[in-house]
């Protein structure tokens, strides 16, 4: 007998949800982590009294149709966690306007009807941005659902699927610095309006208003920590500290993996919600030539130079503007061009929990993440370019947050490399494949080897994950004894 039913390689929302589900469903689930700490991108860590989100702004799904709501009510762990709606979800900062998205989309349409009075269609573009979420919300849900998924195949998907944001836009609106403005979370999926996935940019801006943005009191590391505790309540095992370094094959079938101590672990099923590359490479050099082939199909997802600073300020100017946008210009599509990235000209997102939760810094005081979209690259050396980029950084911040220079109690920064080094995606990648238009599920070609995560290629970002850790367990859930 196998020493597990399901072994999951990685410890992200990817692995989490899939090790979740099975567990809950009665699976023997081992999830192994390279990191003392579950969560992958989904993290948090501590500095002099200061908490910061290593990576994520926000996510959809904690209302009551939600995925992450439904996940944690399958592992009996609702009560061990709070979130905060996120409202405004953003404030965008351009020059000579600032506009707050607010959670209402009705008050959103309204304030952009007021800064754009010419703009005749804006009630048609929301209609049919709400029109595709829909459609994939409705397939989405059917993922959710025990028992067969037999909901219909997205018919946006066949419509819609070559299309662009910026082709989207272009079918509605006129005004461009309307059109930048309805790009500010073009940030968010690694790609400027004239390559992003129509689909993907309707699904991230639609979700946020109809199920709502937000965040875990306490950080973002609280999620992942309540799940694996919902894991093995129900029976699952996680060992932290336990890297992956070889998937087991016999016959072109997956049936175990070896950890760098070298201890070996088999099981029915193997899981990996870690990097396609590094999957690959973990199954030996027979498997190799699949690393090249995949990138010849798909590019990588761009990454993230990113400043932690702990701050002792006031910014009830802010109000409760939570998560910021800075765009020195209304070019995004330049903002893209990675080679300038860094410049004054380039946009930064800041996100600072503290503003709606006290919890996470000291009294008086601010954690603050400032983002900047970059590509691994940009730098061949980021440990020496770190303090100029760090300087250039705060440069921009300081257009928000005049003098936060002289108030800053801690400060570090974290890489392209670093963000490699921490979770293995192949060159930091922020949302693993990028969703350009016709972006399609990947299947592994070795028998029970399942891929679950944002490299699997239903899109990035930690809902997309979560879906993918719940397909990834149902197709697992079909094929084993415990028939669903
Ligand atoms: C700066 C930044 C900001 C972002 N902001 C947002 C946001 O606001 N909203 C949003 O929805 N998404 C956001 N994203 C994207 C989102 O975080 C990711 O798409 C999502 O969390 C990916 O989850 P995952 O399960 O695929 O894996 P990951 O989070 O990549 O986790 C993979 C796990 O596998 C482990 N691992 C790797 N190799 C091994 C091995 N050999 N053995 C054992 N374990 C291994 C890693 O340590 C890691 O824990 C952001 C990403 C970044 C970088």
């Amino acid at each position: 007998m196998k020493d597990y039913d399901v072994i999951v390689i990685g410890s992200g929302m990817g692995g989490l949800s899939c090790a979740g589900i099975l567990a809950s469903r009665g699976l023997r689930v081992l999830v192994l982590e390279k990191n003392p700490n579950p969560g992958g991108y989904l993290t948090s860590f501590k500095r002099k009294g200061f908490i910061f989100d290593s990576a994520v702004d926000c996510f959809s799904g904690m209302d009551e149709k939600g995925a992450i709501k439904y996940l944690l009510k399958k592992l009996e762990v609702e009560d061990k966690i709070e979130f905060i709606k996120i409202d405004p979800i953003r404030e965008s900062i351009f020059p000579g306007m600032r506009i707050k998205t607010w959670s209402d989309v009705d008050v959103y349409v309204e304030s952009l009807k007021e800064l754009f009075p010419t703009e005749k269609n804006i009630d048609g573009f929301f209609r049919k941005m709400e029109e595709i979420y829909n459609d994939i919300n409705i397939w989405a849900a059917g993922i959710l659902q025990d028992g067969d998924n037999k909901s219909t195949f997205p018919a946006v998907l066949i419509k819609y699927g070559s299309l662009t944001y910026k082709n989207l836009m272009d079918n509605y609106l006129y005004n461009e610095k309307l059109k930048s403005v309805l790009s500010d979370r073009c940030f968010f999926l690694g790609l400027p309006p004239s390559k992003i996935s129509a689909i993907s940019m309707a699904v991230l801006l639609m979700s946020y208003f109809i199920s709502g943005a937000y965040r875990p009191v306490s950080g973002c590391q609280r999620l992942s920590d309540v799940l694996v505790h919902g894991i093995k309540k129900k029976g699952g095992s996680i060992f932290l500290k336990k890297e992956v370094t070889k998937i087991i094959t016999e016959n072109n079938k997956a049936i175990g993996v070896v950890t760098s101590d070298g201890t070996s672990y088999t099981a029915q099923h193997v899981v990996s919600n870690i990097d396609y590359m590094q999957t690959v490479s973990m199954l030996g050099d027979k498997y190799i030539f699949e690393s090249q082939n995949i990138l010849n199909e798909f590019e990588i997802s761009p990454s993230f130079f990113i400043l932690y600073v702990g701050a002792k300020i006031d910014l009830s100017f802010l109000g409760t503007s939570s998560s910021i946008g800075y765009f020195p210009s209304y070019d995004i599509e330049k903002a893209f061009d990675f080679t300038k990235s860094f410049t004054d000209n380039t946009p930064v997102g800041l996100t600072i929990p503290t503003i709606i939760d006290s919890s996470m810094s000291p009294q008086n005081s601010h954690s603050i993440a400032v983002h900047e979209l970059t590509d691994y690259a940009y730098s061949k050396s980021w440990k020496e370019a770190k303090e100029k980029i760090s300087e250039r950084i705060l440069r921009k911040v300081e257009k928000i947050i005049p003098n936060i220079k002289k108030q800053i109690i801690h400060i570090e920064a974290a890489t392209p490399v670093t963000l490699e080094r921490y979770t293995a995606n192949f060159k930091g990648a922020a949302y693993g494949w990028q969703q350009l238009p016709w972006l399609r599920p990947i299947k592994s070609r070795i028998v029970n080897l399942y891929l679950a995560g944002h490299w699997d290629g239903l899109g990035g970002g930690v809902i997309a994950a979560t879906y993918s850790g719940f397909k990834t367990a149902k197709e697992i859930l079909k094929q084993s004894l415990y028939k669903i």
